[in-house]
């Protein structure tokens, strides 16, 4: 898999959408809830100090009977999370997300934030590249047969 992490970009588009660490888990679970996402970036400035996913939630305060409006992004965040950039194969990314059991990659680029990839991003592109080749069989199949 060839495709590289800003070739995905270049489709889906450059939106992360973040909250600062001083936003409520009860902010953060709103902005997910109203994007359809499952994950958002925490920036201070236009610095990325970590991120708060929706596995965030279910470990940190649902399971543990917290209340969201009381507790800070800050305190629950994973902090300096692992980013990738645009030059990162889809193979790459695979692999990092398999091996640390996470489902979502900031992208930066020069330092700035250049977007996420999620693990659906990437089976989406594996399937898609997939389909490919089997169209490319086929017609080459097709191809010798009708000769
Ligand atoms: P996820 O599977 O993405 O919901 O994340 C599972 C756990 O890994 C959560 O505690 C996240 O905060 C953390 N996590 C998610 N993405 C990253 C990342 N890029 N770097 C470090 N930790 C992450």
């Amino acid at each position: 898999m060839t495709t590289t992490v800003g070739q995905i970009l270049a489709l889906k588009g450059n939106k992360a959408m973040a909250v600062t660490p001083d936003n409520s888990i009860l902010e953060a679970l709103k902005i997910m809830a109203e994007f359809d996402i499952g994950a958002v970036l925490v920036t201070e400035g236009d610095q990325l100090v970590g991120i708060f996913t929706e596995r965030d939630y279910a470990r940190k305060v649902a399971l543990k009977g917290l209340v969201s409006r009381d507790v800070k992004v800050r305190e629950l965040m994973t902090a300096n999370p692992f980013t990738v950039t645009p030059e990162n194969t889809v193979d790459e990314v695979m692999q990092t997300m398999t091996n640390k059991r996470f489902r979502h990659l900031p992208v930066l680029e020069e330092g700035k934030i250049a977007g996420i990839v999620t693990i659906g991003d990437m089976v989406k592109c594996i399937v898609s590249e997939h389909e490919a080749t089997i169209q490319h069989l086929s017609n080459y199949i097709a191809g010798d047969l009708a000769t």
